[in-house]
């Protein structure tokens, strides 16, 4: 109905920090409401307390263009993205059906898996390194946003087309190269994301009690490769550097109730940590003023109704300085939040730790012989210096992608240099042939889980484009030769059985403390599961045996 707002051809879609519903155009069909897979979607007149900010939010984004247009004028038309339709005719010419590897299994690349299979004939083989799949939805996502988590369950439906295939625990530049996967697709999307951290380089930052928000996310939400991260809980103080959404991430965790995160799918190693913290208060530190905050305005009233968030007096100072400044309505928005917190030197209203919002810190260095006991920051702008005592010091400054083998690599941008997600040599700017990227590899690590469906669809146009135009060397080995030659190099291979069987065992690991699943944090424990699933389904077989007659034939 047009009436969701801004849309992916709309100005401001990529930035857009939540969408806004036309109540002029909008027909209360409710369809959204039902298709949105992290029932982010809800009626205005079904909204909890904590919700109803979202109504005043919503309006003020169309009272500005209602009130320049007269009474009853539709909104102007807005162009949809072009439908990607590979040409049927187009398949006998360049080797048969189109056939895409993609790298990585997280929302960039099931929504190009997604996208790819709108289209008749095509077939996606999905290579991740872990043996389960959804990257950041499964290892990223706060484990008390379990509504955005149920994204999983459209990938589940994408993962279940019959012309998808995953090839779980499988490393691409380890197990298998570029080369190897484009002897068996005419194309390869990289949807690996930006895995490292974005490093603060001051001194004391490999003491112990140091680390980053990332690495905590991960072993919060029991990622293989961090269970054995050292969290020391056991001092009053966290002090998190850097303020985006993922700060704030950390420390609604850290300051949560653990009876609550109980009935989570949180790792096991964390909630044990979590119930024996001693943590008081979480300081979010950021180098510049509020006005600057790069938390989103939804992230911060979710922040506020969850955990007891306070302000010192300089700050709120700040606040309402930047208050008396600022035009822009969004940014005007969260001030208003901010301007309504408590504050840091009263007594704490709630048993809980709390979470102290502070500006205009910039690092200076960590304090501490042995461990992190403190920050030392400069007062951003001033000459004078601020000390913090902490136990732990995390830093939250965002992540930073990692080289591809083969592939070329923006050491600075953290990102595979491309045009729309075609890759393209930096130099000469000529694609480099059967490459394509999504995702934050494709364009840095920002935005959300949505945003990555209108970044894989541009890949997907940019890539059948060149399908069609004959621009894609055709697969030189058979597609039903394709699982005999992955088995070769990897013989622990996880197929979508092996996962399916991953996730019941956790689904049921969990339903016995009312958890929507207990999660395997050991790779031995997931293929130990994996290899006791039932023999590859009739479905799984007959597929195969479809796929070496199209060979033959
Ligand atoms: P981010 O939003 O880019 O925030 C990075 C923060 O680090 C900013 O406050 C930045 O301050 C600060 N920073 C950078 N360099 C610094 C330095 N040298 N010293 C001190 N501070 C420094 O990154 P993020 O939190 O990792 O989030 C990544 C993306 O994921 C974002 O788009 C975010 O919205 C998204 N995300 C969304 C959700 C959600 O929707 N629930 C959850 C998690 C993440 P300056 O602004 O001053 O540079």
């Amino acid at each position: 109905m047009n009436c969701i707002h801004p849309s992916p051809d709309e100005p401001g879609f990529a930035q857009a920090e939540m969408l806004f519903i036309d109540p002029v155009a909008c027909v209360d069909c409710g369809a959204c409401v039902s298709a949105c897979p992290v029932g982010a979607i809800a009626p205005d007149s079904r909204l909890t307390l904590e919700q109803q900010p979202f109504i005043a939010l919503n309006a003020l984004f169309y009272e500005p263009v209602h009130a320049s247009r007269p009474a009853g004028e539709k909104l102007p038309p807005t162009s949809k993205l072009a439908p990607v339709i590979p040409a049927p005719e187009v398949h006998a010419d360049h080797g048969g059906p189109l056939m895409v590897a993609i790298v990585g299994s997280g929302p960039a690349a099931m929504y190009a898996a997604d996208e790819l299979l709108t289209q008749q004939g095509v077939r996606v083989n999905v290579f991740e390194k872990l043996p389960a799949p959804y990257g950041l939805v499964r290892a990223g996502v706060a484990p008390d946003h379990q509504t955005t988590k149920r994204v999983t369950r459209l990938f589940d439906r994408i993962a279940r087309r019959r012309e998808f295939r995953f090839f779980l625990n499988v490393e691409v530049g380890k197990h298998l190269s570029h080369d190897d996967l484009l002897a068996h697709h005419h194309a390869v999307i990289y949807a690996s994301g930006a895995p490292n951290d974005r490093r603060l380089d001051i001194d004391g930052m490999d003491l112990p009690g140091t680390g980053t928000a990332t690495e905590m996310v991960a072993w919060i939400n029991g990622h293989p490769d961090f269970t054995d991260l050292p969290v020391d809980l056991s001092h009053e103080r966290v002090i998190v550097i850097g303020n985006g959404n993922v700060a704030l991430d950390v420390a609604r965790v850290l300051c949560a109730d653990p009876g609550e995160l109980a009935h989570t799918d949180i790792a096991d190693h964390a909630l044990t940590a979590l119930r024996a913290s001693l943590v008081r208060e979480v300081v979010i530190a950021a180098r510049r003023g509020p006005a600057h905050s790069a938390f989103t305005l939804p992230e911060l009233i979710g922040l506020t109704n969850s955990a007891e968030v306070v302000l010192a007096a300089a700050d709120r100072d700040a606040v309402h300085n930047d208050l008396a400044t600022v035009s822009d309505s969004l940014t005007r928005q969260k001030l208003e939040v901010l301007s309504a917190l408590g504050d840091a030197a009263a007594p704490a209203t709630s048993p809980r730790p709390r979470i102290r919002l502070a500006y205009n810190l910039t690092p200076k260095r960590i304090l501490g012989e042995q461990r992190a006991t403190g920050m030392l920051f400069d007062v951003t702008g001033t000459d004078e210096v601020q000390q913090l005592d902490a136990g732990l010091v995390l830093t939250s400054i965002g992540y930073h992608g990692k080289a591809i083998k083969d592939l070329p690599f923006d050491e600075d941008a953290g990102v595979v240099p491309n045009n729309g997600g075609r890759v393209v040599d930096a130099d000469s700017g000529r694609p480099v042939p059967g490459a394509y990227v999504a995702g934050w590899i494709k364009r840095g690590p920002t935005g959300f889980i949505g945003t990555n469906k209108s970044c894989a669809a541009q890949t997907v146009q940019r890539l059948v484009d060149d399908f069609n135009a004959g621009a894609l060397a055709a697969p030189t080995a058979k597609s039903s030769a394709l699982d005999k030659f992955v088995r070769s190099r990897q013989p622990d291979l996880v197929d979508a059985d092996g996962w399916r069987a991953i996730d019941a065992a956790e689904v049921a690991r969990g339903a016995v403390d009312d958890r929507p699943r207990s999660k395997f944090t050991s790779i031995a424990d997931m293929l130990d599961v994996a290899a006791a699933a039932p023999a590859p389904s009739l479905r799984h077989r007959l597929v195969d045996r479809l796929r070496e007659l199209a060979d033959l034939a």
